[in-house]
């Protein structure tokens, strides 16, 4: 079945039809995705628990019989047009550097894009943009999927993947882990994708919300965030700096007993992002131990670690961030932290359902007591992965 709504199908549908004049040839869609545990580990070859949510995008999309490629968004503005010819990462601007930067990387997984035909696309999404649920994510494993299908390359998801990280590596210019598009192509109904980034190895982990009576709720504070500059890149080399004095090729060889061995090393403030990525790590692997065995309902004080690691240690939270963990755990939260890259975006609260109105205007009420942007609350689901659905 189709995780998607006839309705969003036909707005996609029409929107691609108004701009083409014509009927496209599919329809493929792809989820943002929540991080449940494992922040800023995935590119230190760490573990990861993100799963997709029931929030997606979708893109209509036809070959065409020439080499010009057209894309356009429901987000307005003109379609993007440009010849398979040109596609290079430096030709690349805006927002439809994501889709044209997906084209590119399917070359460098070996599409010959010297013999492909161009196509035209029509994107459109439910996706909140800057949120931390991975808007970008999302339109980049539509399009790989989409492209994949249209231009028979047969590669496989865990590829797929790794083609979107590219396109964002290299076509957007932000120096993003394996993370989100794993999750948006690998995700499962009511399911975690645990996700070893050093051997690329996942494994679907149940998570049991439902059951549990538990429900996650996001918390948008509204901070936009930037990954193509200044702090997460920032950590990032801090984190390469503490592997090289340690030794390591990288932070998943360094174990939680290692850690008084690298404080005599490293100064203050690496050792406390290393330690931050270290007890992450662990975090997660406790996590997934605690869903197998234990259930949901024991995971909370696992999430409250995570946050207080990314508040002190590694120094990624905002104002808005700490204010939404700390007010949803006073109003009944089992469990909250900040998630995604940091600096903005949003924070999750795991809450027994029918507390989750009370912790929601807890929150709106506490930010506009401190007179922040109201924060946007709503509760994600755990759903499929990316698919073909017309
Ligand atoms: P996040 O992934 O947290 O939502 P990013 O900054 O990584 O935030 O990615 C958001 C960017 O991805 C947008 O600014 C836009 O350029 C692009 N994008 C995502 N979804 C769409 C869409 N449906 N249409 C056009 N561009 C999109
Ligand atoms: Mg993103």
């Amino acid at each position: 079945m189709s995780p998607l709504h006839q309705a969003a199908l036909s707005a996609v549908q029409a929107g691609f039809e108004s701009r083409f004049n014509h009927a496209p040839a599919g329809i493929w869609s792809a989820p943002g995705r929540v991080n449940l545990i494992g922040e800023h580990t995935d590119y230190n070859g760490g573990f990861v628990l993100p799963f997709a949510i029931d929030r997606r995008t979708v893109v209509a999309l036809s070959t065409r019989t020439d080499r010009t490629v057209r894309v356009a968004s429901s987000f307005g503005g003109e379609a993007v047009e440009m010849s398979l010819d040109e596609l290079f990462p430096e030709n690349f601007a805006g927002w439809s550097a994501y889709p044209l930067g997906v084209a590119w990387a399917l070359g460098q997984f070996g599409a010959d894009l010297t013999a492909m035909p161009g196509f035209e696309a029509y994107i459109d999404s439910d996706v909140p943009i800057g949120a931390g649920l991975s808007s970008s994510a999302a339109i980049e494993s539509a399009v790989a999927l989409a492209l994949n299908d249209v231009w028979g390359l047969g590669l496989d998801r865990a590829t797929l993947a790794k083609v979107g990280q590219l396109a964002e590596n290299r076509a957007v210019g932000a120096p993003t882990g394996i993370m989100d598009q794993s999750a948006s192509l690998l995700g499962q109904a009511d399911s975690a994708v645990f996700l070893d980034c050093r051997s690329l190895e996942a494994e679907v982990i149940e998570l049991g919300f439902d059951p549990a009576g538990l429900e996650l709720l996001i918390i948008d504070t509204k901070v936009s965030h930037d990954h193509a500059t200044g702090g997460y890149a920032a950590r990032r080399t801090s984190c390469e700096t503490g592997a090289r004095l340690l030794g390591v090729p990288s932070l998943r060889e360094v174990h939680v007993d290692d850690l008084p061995r690298a404080a005599d090393v490293l100064d203050d403030e690496t050792f406390r992002r290393v330690r931050h990525i270290v007890t992450e790590n662990q975090r997660v692997l406790d996590t997934v131990r605690a869903l197998r065995v234990l259930g949901p309902g024991t995971i909370g004080p696992l999430l409250d670690a995570s946050h207080l690691s990314m508040r002190d240690d590694f120094e990624i939270s905002v104002p808005q961030l700490d204010l939404a963990v700390t007010t949803a755990r006073g109003a009944g939260a089992i469990g909250a932290r900040m998630t995604g890259g940091g600096f903005g975006g949003s924070a999750i609260a795991l809450v027994p359902r029918d507390l989750i109105p009370a912790v929601a205007v807890a929150v709106q009420a506490a930010f506009a007591l401190d007179g922040y942007a109201t924060p946007d609350t709503f509760v994600v689901r755990a759903a499929g992965g990316a698919a073909r659905e017309a």
